[in-house]
C-alpha cells in the first residue's frame, strides 16, 4: 500500500510538470518491484505555452543529390545546440545530425555513398512510446522533444529508435575550451551526464520565429522556414530544406511529391517528417 502511494505521488508530479530528474530516482528507488514503470503516463504537451504549433506539421528535405558531404550541417548544428565532444570514446560521440560515408563498387568503379541523419521527427515515434517517465513526447507540430530535467537516462527510446538518433551522456559534457564553453548558445539549455539528446529541429528558432510571425498577426510562411534550423541555413550545397508539410504550397511539400522522393525504413511505419530525395 505504502509502495502504491509512492507510485501515485510519482504520477502525480508529472502530471504537474514538477518533478525534477533526481526526485523522480528517489521516489522509483523507494518502490522499485512495484513500479511498473512502463504504466507510468505520458503527457500529451501539445498545448504547454506553444498556443498555435498544432497548424503546422515542421518537415526537412534532403537532397542526396545536392549533397557534397562537407559535414557543415553536423558542424553548425554542434555549435547552434551546444552539442558537446565527449571525444573520449569514439562510439560515445554525439552528433545529432550525422553525415556518413560508404563505399559501394569495386575498382576502378567505386563511388562513395554520402548518408545524412538527423532526428527522423517521426508521426509515430516508438522513442516517445517506449519512454518511462514522459520526457520524451511529441508536439502537434510534428517536433519529437526531450524534455532533460524529466529524463532519467534509461535509454529505452535510445533502443527504440530504428534510427540511432539518440545519444546517451555518458560522461559529463565538454566542449573545445573555456572559451567555446563561455560562448555557448544561451537559447539552448546544457544537458548533463546521465540522459539522452537528440536533433530538435532548431525548435528555439521555431519558436522564435512563431513569435515574430504572432507579432505581426500572422501564421508563419514558407519564407519565414526554409532555412531555418542551422543545418539547413548552413548548407553549402543548398541540399536542405525545412518548412510547413501542412502547407499544400511550401517548398518540402512540393518536393515531397517529387518522384525521387522516399522515407528511411518506410516499412515500419514510423511515418518521419525527414524526407529524402534520391540522387537519381
Ligand atoms: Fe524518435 Fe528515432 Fe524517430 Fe527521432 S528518429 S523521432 S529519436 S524514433
Ligand atoms: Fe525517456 Fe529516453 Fe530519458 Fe528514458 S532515457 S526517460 S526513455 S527520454
Amino acid at each position: 500500500m505504502k509502495e502504491k502511494n509512492q507510485i501515485e505521488e510519482t504520477v502525480e508530479a508529472l502530471e504537474k510538470k514538477q518533478l525534477s530528474r533526481k526526485k523522480f530516482l528517489k521516489l522509483a528507488g523507494l518502490g522499485t518491484a512495484a513500479l511498473a514503470i512502463s504504466a507510468l503516463p505520458k503527457k500529451a504537451r501539445a498545448d504547454d505555452g506553444k498556443k498555435g504549433l498544432a497548424k503546422y506539421r515542421f518537415a526537412m528535405v534532403i537532397d542526396l543529390r545536392r549533397c557534397v558531404g562537407c559535414h557543415s550541417c553536423s558542424i553548425a548544428c554542434k555549435v547552434e545546440n551546444n552539442v558537446p565532444l565527449n571525444l573520449e570514446r569514439d562510439d560515445r560521440k554525439i552528433f545529432w545530425n550525422e553525415v556518413s560515408f560508404k563505399e559501394e563498387g569495386n575498382y576502378p568503379y567505386v563511388r562513395k555513398k554520402i548518408t545524412n541523419r538527423p532526428c527522423m521527427h517521426c508521426e509515430h515515434p516508438p522513442c516517445v512510446n517506449v519512454c518511462p517517465t514522459g520526457a520524451s513526447f511529441k508536439n502537434d507540430d510534428g517536433v519529437v522533444l526531450v524534455d532533460y530535467d524529466v529524463c532519467i537516462g534509461c535509454r529505452y527510446c535510445a533502443v527504440a529508435c530504428p534510427y540511432g538518433a539518440r545519444y546517451f551522456n555518458w560522461s559529463k559534457p565538454t566542449w573545445y575550451s573555456k572559451t567555446r564553453e563561455q560562448a555557448l548558445n544561451p537559447d539552448v539549455q546544457k544537458r548533463v551526464k546521465g540522459i539522452v539528446e537528440k536533433c530538435v529541429f532548431c525548435i528555439h528558432r521555431i519558436e522564435k520565429a512563431i513569435q515574430q510571425a504572432d507579432r505581426q498577426r500572422r501564421g508563419l510562411e514558407d519564407k519565414d522556414l526554409v532555412n531555418l534550423p542551422a543545418c539547413v541555413q548552413t548548407c553549402m550545397g543548398r541540399a536542405r530544406f525545412f518548412g510547413d508539410l501542412n502547407d499544400p504550397d511550401s517548398t518540402v511539400s512540393k518536393l515531397a511529391r517529387s518522384g525521387r522522393a522516399f522515407r528511411l525504413l518506410e516499412e515500419l511505419g514510423t511515418e518521419p517528417n525527414v524526407i529524402y530525395l534520391k540522387e537519381a
